[in-house]
């Protein structure tokens, strides 16, 4: 059976910094969560995010019979300028190598997924283990900090998985304790409640902002470029 040291092994052959699994199934709460930013129009412009929520919020709406989302993460240092390719090329290499040593079968719809679908994938990342949802409301890995991108495969087959399993809210981060440096930093006031306002995110109405990465703690000595 497939297990997550193999998932380890084969993804650090091809490039990634890290993975995880988790089996696939509806997103409570984070579907209630999602609706809530969204009834309460938090969401500024970004009116695709209303559409198709049942395969936002269930990747089996996605592919059919999936049982395993397998995460995978690549530092900003290792994906270059175009992480999208650099992702999807490294999923699809993953995969390559899954089918050629028998461990999956393959799939006949799209089952890679980096930005391109209707996919919770940092929900997907904490339910994997790979870290938590800090007060800037970025992934935080415990080790890779926040500047990382995510890619998934989504898999036909159950993964066995052997190591301790973190499985993290995506509401909450423990991690960040009494730390408020990127509440404080934000230039336009978008952290500091519940909910993240992209009405008020610089990066979403102007122009490029990394400051509540920036200022982070968890990024210290990291790569951002
Ligand atoms: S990207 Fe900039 S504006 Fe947006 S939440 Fe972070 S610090 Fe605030
Ligand atoms: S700056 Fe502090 S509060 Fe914000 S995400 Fe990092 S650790 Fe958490």
């Amino acid at each position: 059976m497939l297990s997550l040291e193999i998932l380890q092994c084969l993804t650090s052959k091809v490039g990634f910094d890290d993975c995880g699994v988790a089996p696939a199934g509806y997103l409570e709460p984070e579907a209630r969560f999602m609706d809530e930013w969204l009834r309460q129009g938090l969401h500024g412009n970004m009116s695709y995010l209303e559409r198709n929520r049942s395969l936002r919020y269930d990747p089996r709406e996605l592919v059919k019979n999936a049982q395993s989302i397998v995460v995978c993460v690549l530092t900003y240092e290792h994906s270059g300028h175009d992480y999208h390719r650099a992702i999807k090329s490294k999923l699809y290499e993953l995969e390559a190598l899954l089918l050629q040593q028998g461990l999956i079968t393959p799939c006949d719809t799209q089952n890679k997924f980096c930005d391109s679908a209707p996919f919770l994938e940092r929900a997907w990342a904490v339910k994997a283990g790979l870290g938590q949802v800090g007060k800037n409301h970025q992934l935080i890995h415990p080790t890779l900090g926040s500047y990382v991108h995510l890619g998934e495969l989504v898999l036909k087959e159950p993964v066995e998985q052997t190591t301790v399993h973190r499985a993290l809210s995506t509401v909450n981060c423990s991690n960040c304790s009494d730390c408020t440096l990127c509440i404080d930093a934000c230039p336009g006031g978008a952290l500091g409640q519940p909910q993240w306002d992209a009405r008020k995110c610089v990066a979403y109405t102007t122009h490029k902002c990394t400051v509540c990465q920036q200022v982070c703690p968890m990024n210290k000595g990291k790569n951002h470029e």
